[in-house]
């Protein structure tokens, strides 16, 4: 297999995130000091710096806050599944993620879009909330 530039290198620290998204469990990272609740994973909450953090699991449900529909991206994999909806999206816990947006009609993309979680390969996307239909990509 060649070089994907769509997962991250699993490091002692994020193996934990990945193996729970592997499970279909998205992890956030919850701070015991000052409550704030972040993402993507660090070791210190990137508001107070204590290193009281622990994982919680998410609801999984999140609203969209932007988005673009990526034509072209020359680097594997993601030349061959243009376009893609790259999006920024607001979690309910919080905060906020970059991810991709999928069974979901290009114009039917707006903000305040309510949105699920849904693991494709093991990589956490979104959906509109009550999709029914089956998951498309891999
Ligand atoms: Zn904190």
């Amino acid at each position: 297999m060649g070089a994907r530039y769509d997962l991250p290198e699993a490091d002692a620290f994020t193996r934990t995130y990945w193996e729970a998204a592997a499970r279909g469990v998205l992890l956030l990272r919850h701070c015991g000091t000052c409550a704030q609740i972040h993402h993507y994973p660090r070791e210190f909450c990137p508001r107070c710096w204590s290193e009281d953090v622990s994982w919680s699991a998410a609801t999984g449900r999140a609203t969209l806050h932007t988005w673009s529909v990526v034509h072209r991206n020359d680097l594997p994999p993601f030349k061959d599944r243009t376009p893609y909806v790259a999006a920024v999206v607001d979690l309910a816990e919080g905060p906020r993620m970059m991810t991709e947006i999928v069974d979901c009609p290009h114009e039917e993309l707006r903000a305040g879009l309510e949105l699920e979680v849904v693991f494709l390969g093991g990589v956490p996307r979104f959906r509109p909330r009550g999709t029914t239909l089956a998951v498309g990509g891999e």
